[in-house]
């Protein structure tokens, strides 16, 4: 449905017959770290995120996953497997029936 408090007009999952039923009725305004990013609109309360209402729970663990302005860097430890090694330790055991 859409909002009719911090972003007028925007359809908002979170917008119900009640009203806002995020955590305590509302969006909530963007922090420092958001700076920069696309996804910063302009609400009533003042700027805030147009893809997570409460930004700062999306720092807490580390960067924010939907940022436009940062990247998050994926290190996987899948890559360093050497593909041949790999692939003779599958075929290695099972064929013996
Ligand atoms: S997507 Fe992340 S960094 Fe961008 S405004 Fe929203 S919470 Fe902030």
């Amino acid at each position: 449905m859409q909002c009719q408090t911090v972003l007028p007009g925007i359809e908002c999952t979170f917008w119900g017959k009640q009203g806002c039923i995020f955590s305590e009725g509302s969006c909530q305004v963007v922090v420092e770290n958001c700076e920069g990013c696309d996804r910063i609109v302009e609400g009533t309360i003042g700027k805030v995120c147009s893809a997570y209402p409460a930004p700062v729970k999306k720092w807490t663990g580390g960067l924010c996953n939907f940022a436009t302005h940062v990247k998050v860097e994926i290190k996987s430890e899948e890559t360093k497997v050497n593909p041949l090694k790999a692939s003779k330790k599958a075929s290695g055991g099972g064929k013996k029936k």
